[in-house]
């Protein structure tokens, strides 16, 4: 008889897990608490409009191309991916602006445009992370269930490379002796939801990754990927039942044996957690069954920043590039009222969608979509939302009016805000902190919630809250190593991934 794995969510890392499961020949049942699915990854749609919710930066696609091909799939045939180039623009609070480009020699030029005596940086960046990357990657493959696991050879070889304790600003003035270059390579460790100058030096192969193999957007928005993945899990036979959250996990002493719904008791021969890895421990698994990841454990970890953000549908459509990252002109002062302090700063960090210079599908004709996004604190007792939404809101539209967005207020048709409050209600996600735990030396590999739960038997992780960390390609990566685990566990074979050596640059130096 098949063996049957209940997966509780939908999002990116529920929907891979599905995937890989379902072509190894377990039947899967995925329960979702909202109407709809993909979790973080799913879109926002009315009069027209249509955004995405959270993530707008596809990158690194090989590791879901690896995926789809284990379902007998082309990622390519399922969505239409368009390379951006740029691939983004940033703006400096202090003066001065960026057009970054995957082509060396542009780059160079956009760099000579800013620090002259910085020209001849960049190459010497990709070289050296090349390498870093290539060495790193067959570790982050890994599933690390144990100390053991941290103390082998290949990792420990790599350590003086990976300077474990030096933060990515001090690594990369090795490379660039302006300090906004500096911030061009390493703003990008706000995917994880922290600070460059204490993420750890490893993370600079996140700007890398974007140079290298290219910022993605998937024609009708990052939705269409969790959507494509929805289909394709679908035709292996995945049952997803939306609109039916998980109340409850069952067990029989320390091993788990299925979940209670408010419809429905389902059993099954293990469960894989998708949903937010805090709230879902907190809720769903009774505290005295932990050990490591106790309500009171789990209160004294460190969590990502949030985010508050604007969708607007408006008239009209701005000359703009598609992405936008204004820096705060003090953007350590930012960075530590986000995660220090815990205040709202008067002057933030912000980020710009522009979406429809790319893709008119997502607006009406005439009109377009922004997508404003600003790295706020997690939940904390000194912000209250109910009191402050208002005049944040304010503070951005001011903002965007001075970054060229002109005339804004009386162009808005649509509007829609979402605050840190607003993900942890609504969207589940312990303190609103939209990243997950952050991902600081001492909650990464194996200090991170393992893949294969260490608490209770029978429980298995996926997606941002387990190894290796929060972003897309690295969720899909924990589908990976989850899925693996679990076929092992219940003596099945892992399905054949090809698994292709990161491809050379795509785009050539001019
Ligand atoms: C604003 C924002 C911007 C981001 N930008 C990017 C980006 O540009 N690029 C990138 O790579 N990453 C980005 N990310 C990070 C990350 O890739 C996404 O958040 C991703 O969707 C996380 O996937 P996940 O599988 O961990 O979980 P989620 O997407 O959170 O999915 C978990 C699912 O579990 C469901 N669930 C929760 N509780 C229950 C329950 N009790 N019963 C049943 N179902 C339940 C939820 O409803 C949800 O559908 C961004 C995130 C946010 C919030």
């Amino acid at each position: 008889m098949n063996r049957h794995v209940l997966i509780i969510g939908a999002g990116p890392g529920g929907l891979a897990a599905s995937i890989l499961l379902a072509s190894a020949g377990v039947r899967v049942t995925v329960l979702e608490r909202l109407p709809t699915i993909g979790g973080r990854t799913s879109s926002l749609e009315a009069e027209g409009f249509k955004f995405d919710l959270g993530p707008t930066f596809f990158l690194y696609p090989r590791v879901l191309e690896e995926i789809f091909a284990a379902a007998g799939t082309r990622l390519r045939n399922e969505v239409e991916l368009i390379r951006l180039d740029p691939q983004y623009r940033l703006i400096f609070g202090e003066g001065g602006k960026l057009d970054c480009t995957p082509d060396v020699g542009r780059m160079e030029r956009e760099i000579a445009s800013i620090s002259p005596q910085d020209v001849g940086s960049f190459k010497r960046f990709l070289t050296d992370n090349r390498t870093k990357f290539q060495q790193f990657l067959p570790c982050l493959e890994n599933p690390y269930l144990g100390l053991q696991d941290l103390l082998n050879v290949r990792l420990l070889k790599l350590l003086p490379m990976l300077r474990p304790h030096q933060s990515i600003d001090t690594y990369l003035k090795k490379f660039f002796k302006d300090p906004r270059l500096r911030l061009a390579f390493c703003f990008q460790s706000k995917y994880l939801g922290m600070s460059p100058f204490r993420c750890p030096s490893l993370f600079s192969i996140l700007s890398f990754l974007e140079y290298e193999y290219g910022v993605f957007h998937p024609k009708g928005g990052c939705a269409e990927v969790t959507a494509a993945m929805a289909r394709v899990a679908e035709r292996l036979g995945v049952e997803i039942r939306l609109d039916e959250p998980v109340e409850e996990i069952l067990f029989t002493g320390r091993k788990a044996t299925g979940a209670r719904t408010a419809q429905d008791v389902y059993h099954a021969d293990a469960l894989v957690v998708n949903a937010d890895f805090a709230r879902a421990m907190t809720r769903l698994v009774p505290d005295g069954l932990r050990k490591r990841w106790t309500d009171a454990k789990i209160a004294k970890k460190k969590f990502s920043c949030s985010t508050f953000m604007m969708y607007l549908g408006v008239d009209g459509q701005d000359n703009l590039p598609h992405h936008s990252i204004y820096i705060a002109s003090d953007y350590r002062k930012n960075l530590q009222d986000i995660e220090e302090r815990h205040v709202l700063s008067d002057d933030p960090s912000f980020y710009v969608q522009n979406a429809c210079v790319t893709d008119p599908t997502l607006a009406p004709r005439g009109q377009s979509t922004l997508y404003v996004l600003a790295p706020v604190t997690h939940q904390h007792s000194n912000v209250d939302w109910s009191k402050e939404r208002q005049r944040y809101r304010e503070l951005l539209l001011h903002k965007l009016e001075q970054a060229g967005h002109t005339n804004i207020r009386k162009r808005i048709r649509y509007e829609r805000i979402i605050t840190p409050a607003d993900w942890d209600s609504r969207y589940e996600i312990f303190r609103g902190a939209t990243f997950n735990l952050s991902h600081s030396l001492d909650q990464l590999l194996h200090l991170r919630p393992r893949n294969r739960f260490e608490d209770v038997d029978g429980v298995y992780l996926v997606g941002g809250g387990t190894h290796p960390g929060s972003g897309l390609p690295v969720i899909f990566e924990s589908a990976r190593i989850t899925s693996k685990l679990l076929l092992d566990d219940l003596g099945l074979a892992t399905p054949r991934m090809n698994q292709t050596p990161p491809q050379q640059r795509v785009v050539e130096t001019t």
